[in-house]
């Protein structure tokens, strides 16, 4: 969150003494960041966002919560969307601001997904002092930096080389699995078929992000973030559900306690099938995060077709 998605924020939009501050200890990984967007009734219509920051003195006093934040039991800042005026379109009165998690009135309450993970949060604020020095960019004019954030974490979301790490981890799983007629998997028609459609996706995709990190070099990621995150999301979930169906019935116990190493808890099955089954369900949100797809269809169709 710290290394790509703030610091290029900053580096465009911090002032001199914010960039001196937070870049170096970016680097070094001294801070670890969440990302406070969505609200309950604020997602995919990010700008109808209503966390409410009263300006007093030196100060702004922040009322309301976050939703769905990863991380933020473990994080010490959160960079945040704040209301600080209702204005008659809904981007503008938007103000972006750093914040310290120990600040008092924070509360982090765990939100379980159904990969059984703790992963996401709501985080509630009440009577929050964040000091204006926080703030990056103008007061009501947050909406221009939150667009430059999102552009960074739309194409930095995919992680290509992850994926290939799926796909070659579902190659050696399909040599050991055995499919219906009691051959190897990965010799199976239809499904050695599916696995070389998800290569050649992943081929275009991981092209695709070579073009968007030179765009970045010149002038940012743009529309092109939105092809990149639709498109990447979408082969990492069909990776990871050829995965759950090669190791069958063994993807159905639910055992988080064997991936703690404190335990020692028997497996039931093979290894390699421990987490083909948490993982499949976990990448269920990557076609949500950062912008669900139809709205970053909604954004291609836009920006890059010009249809509306
Ligand atoms: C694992 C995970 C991690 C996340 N990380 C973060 C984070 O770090 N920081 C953060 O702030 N948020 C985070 N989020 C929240 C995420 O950005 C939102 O869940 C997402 O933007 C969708 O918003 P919503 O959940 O309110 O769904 P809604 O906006 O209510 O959407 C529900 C459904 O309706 C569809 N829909 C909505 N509007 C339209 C439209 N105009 N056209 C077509 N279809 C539409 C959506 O595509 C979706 O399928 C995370 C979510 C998850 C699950």
């Amino acid at each position: 969150m710290g290394i790509r998605h703030l610091g290029p924020v900053l580096m465009a939009h911090g002032s001199e003494a914010q960039k001196h501050y937070y870049l170096p200890r970016i680097l070094r990984g001294q801070d670890i960041w969440c990302q406070g967007y969505s609200e309950p009734s604020a997602g995919s219509d990010l700008a109808s966002l209503k966390l409410k920051a009263n300006r007093v003195d030196e100060n702004y006093i922040l009322n309301g919560s976050k939703i769905w934040t990863p991380g933020a039991q473990f994080a010490t800042h959160m960079f945040c969307l704040v209301r600080t005026s209702i204005e008659p379109y809904k981007q503008q009165g938007i103000t972006f601001l750093i914040i310290e998690m120990n600040t008092p009135g924070i509360e982090v309450q765990p939100i379980i997904t159904l990969s059984g993970d703790h992963e996401v949060n709501q985080v509630f604020f009440n009577d929050v002092r964040v000091p204006v020095s926080n703030r990056i960019g103008p007061e009501d004019e947050g909406w221009q930096v939150a667009k430059v954030l999102m552009q960074f974490a739309r194409s930095n979301n995919v992680n290509t080389g992850w994926v290939r790490e799926l796909l070659e981890h579902l190659k050696r799983v399909a040599w050991i699995e055995r499919s219906d007629d009691g051959g190897q998997l990965a010799s199976d028609a239809s499904f050695k078929k599916a696995m070389a459609q998800a290569e050649v996706h992943l081929y275009t995709v991981e092209a695709m992000e070579l073009r968007v990190l030179s765009a970045e070099g010149k002038k940012g990621p743009g529309a092109l973030s939105s092809m990149l995150k639709t498109l990447g999301s979408e082969v990492k979930q069909t990776i990871t559900e050829l995965a759950a169906r090669a190791v069958g019935y063994y993807g159905l116990p639910f055992q988080p306690d064997v991936l703690n190493p404190f335990l020692q808890a028997p497996v039931i099955g093979p290894a390699h099938a421990i987490t083909a089954m948490p993982t499949y369900l976990n990448e269920r949100a990557a076609t949500i995060y950062s912008g669900a797809s139809e709205i970053q269809r909604d954004v291609l169709a836009k920006r890059v077709l010009g249809l509306c």
